[in-house]
């Protein structure tokens, strides 16, 4: 398949090597090609610098939100939640509508300082935002509420035995996405429903940030164990 992945921080560029790795043809979406591709400062999450990761990821694209989401089947929305609505303009809802949008951002508000809070939040999530910013688009929320390393090795804790979680209106739209899911060797995929149900698996961000703080590891995961 023909995948954007519109964002290039850890999230985007672990999902794009891992799709790649999947035999998919992965284009990443960025502000200004030119400038990431030119990036030689050490990635703040410790990975390599961008020009770096790029040149390790040959058969790996590079271009604008817009060329990244243009030539694709399916779109995955990996850019920081404050800017998402901006990056996915960017990309033109032309391009995007008719198509699968994994949406994989978390609403984080850093403004108030730390931890963030969500904006936002409670009546409402990013994930109905974008959906109903994007009307032709069929948005799925997923696999927010896990560290990318996870995202794409899910068997790297527990053998993979913990959950993920999809919310979407278009059920075309979640299969498609399930099926991703189980190529990248999740098991246990609960269907929340709707889109209105993305305020849920964005609401589990607070906990997830503190478990980290407690953990000292962002390898885990939430387990859903049924009676
Ligand atoms: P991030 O630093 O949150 O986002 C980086 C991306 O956001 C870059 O592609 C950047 O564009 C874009 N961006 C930033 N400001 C922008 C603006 N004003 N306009 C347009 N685009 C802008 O990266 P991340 O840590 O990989 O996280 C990506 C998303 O996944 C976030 O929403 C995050 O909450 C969520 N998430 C992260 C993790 C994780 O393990 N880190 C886990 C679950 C969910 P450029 O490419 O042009 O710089």
């Amino acid at each position: 398949m023909r995948i954007a992945v519109l964002g290039t921080g850890t999230v985007g560029r672990t999902l794009a090597a891992a799709l790649g790795a999947l035999g998919h043809q992965v284009v990443l979406g960025t502000r200004d090609p030119g400038a990431t591709a030119g990036r030689t400062s050490p990635d703040p999450m410790g990975g390599p610098p961008f020009k770096e990761w790029l040149a390790a990821h040959g058969g790996i694209g590079l271009g604008t939100f817009a060329e990244a989401a243009g030539d694709s089947e399916l779109v995955v929305n990996a850019t920081n939640g404050a800017a998402s609505l901006a990056a996915l303009g960017a990309a033109g809802a032309a391009r995007l509508a008719g198509k699968v949008l994994v949406d994989v951002s978390n609403p984080l508000d850093f403004s108030q300082g730390m931890p963030p809070v969500l904006n936002p939040v409670n009546t409402e999530s990013l994930g109905e935002r974008i959906q109903r910013s994007f009307p032709e688009t069929r948005v799925v929320k997923s696999l927010n509420t896990m560290n990318a390393g996870l995202m794409v090795d899910p068997r790297r804790v527990a053998g993979g035995d913990h959950s993920v979680f999809i919310s979407g209106d278009d059920a075309g739209a979640k299969t498609v996405v399930r099926e991703l899911l189980e190529s990248l060797g999740h098991k246990d995929i609960i269907d929340l429903g709707d889109i209105t149900t993305a305020r849920g698996a964005e609401m589990v961000l607070p906990l997830w940030l503190r478990l980290f703080g407690v953990l000292g590891t962002p390898d885990f995961n939430f387990k859903i164990v049924r009676g």
